[in-house]
């Protein structure tokens, strides 16, 4: 199988970027802060403290996370329940990011994200793909860029969709989490020693786009 792993900060485009890369060499896009998001929705639903190790490993058992690709599309069940966009909040955002320090939320996931891999040639983004969950993945990316320029991109990005954001607000908020998920213990955010380090700050989408798709054409 051909794994490409993508890493990063949040806001650093990885996933618009690999969902282009995916689509141009036919290879299944995997998004795994959508599980991350999952388990924190479920932890928030349930009214558990989302810093309380205990508590949120409580509700493990009782949890079940599924993923559907509908026509390439990644979805994500809760249950039976699709929740693809009921994750997509700041507060769910900050959930995950505490609830992904848990060393057994990682160890929850990790079956899930390596069985993908294994069956389908994949780009998968996240935080430690290129570290834990694959470390012979095919080519591995670690794709950043300044905090400003990410929160810049957030608020543009949101604006297009007709919401407001305020961009201090934005910087703060990507800087916190940022934080948190390099200082953790486990599977902390930061490159392979093998990863191409690719800083698009003063890069457009479609040169960082341009560079993962060069990479993947020289192996296949
Ligand atoms: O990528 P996204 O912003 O959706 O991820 C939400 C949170 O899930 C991140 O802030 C991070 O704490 C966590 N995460 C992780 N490992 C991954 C993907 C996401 O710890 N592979």
């Amino acid at each position: 199988m051909l794994n490409v792993a993508i890493d990063g900060p949040a806001g650093a485009g990885k996933s618009s970027v690999a969902r282009e890369v995916a689509a141009r060499h036919g290879l299944l896009y995997l998004d795994t802060g959508a599980l991350y998001r999952a388990v924190g929705l479920r932890a928030l639903e349930s009214g558990a403290d989302t810093r309380d190790e205990a508590a949120v490993e409580a509700l493990l058992p009782g949890t079940d996370i599924s993923l559907r690709f509908v026509e390439g599309e990644q979805r994500v069940l809760l249950g039976d329940r699709d929740v693809s966009e009921d994750i997509r909040t700041q507060p769910v955002a900050m959930a995950a990011s505490d609830v992904s320090a848990m060393p057994a939320v990682r160890s929850f996931l990790l079956e899930l994200q390596r069985s993908i891999a294994a069956k389908n040639n994949c780009v998968m983004d996240g935080r430690d793909i290129g570290t834990v969950i694959l470390p012979d993945a095919d080519i591995k990316i670690f794709l950043t860029a300044s905090a400003e320029e990410r929160a810049a991109r957030r608020v543009r990005q949101l604006a297009e969709k007709g919401k407001e954001a305020d961009y201090a607000t934005v910087v703060e908020e990507i800087k916190r989490r940022d934080e948190q998920d390099s200082t953790r213990e486990i599977a902390p955010l930061k490159p392979a020693p093998d990863a191409c380090v690719i800083d698009s700050t003063n890069m457009t989408f479609e040169q960082v786009v341009a560079l993962i798709s060069g990479m993947i054409g020289e192996l296949v």
